[in-house]
């Protein structure tokens, strides 16, 4: 045991979950169009699909808002690796 009382402990809770409320004011909104893609934002020529944005660092996610044109995976552009995935078809269908 510590010091402590039950009475504290149960302050401290409650302070705990006040600031826990503090810090998340608003939900996220329900109706966020999903993510498609990611972009490089040092490089706007960068545009990842899903699948190998989320393995690159710095680069910001995008929706299908933000890519009223749609776009192409540029992943592996310098190599024989190329992805050349529409980032705008199917998410769902990984399948080959
Ligand atoms: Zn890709």
């Amino acid at each position: 045991m510590t010091g402590r009382t039950a009475l504290e402990y149960r302050g401290l809770i409650a302070s705990a979950l006040m600031a826990a409320e503090a810090q998340q004011p608003t939900p996220a909104p329900a109706e966020e169009a999903p993510v498609v893609a990611y972009r490089d934002p040092n490089n706007p020529r960068v545009l990842l699909c899903r699948e190998h944005g989320k393995q690159w660092h710095g680069v910001v996610p995008v929706t299908s808002e933000d890519l009223p044109d749609g776009g192409i995976c540029t992943f592996g552009r310098l190599s024989s690796l190329t992805c050349g995935r529409d980032v705008l078809a199917a998410p769902a269908e990984e399948t080959k």
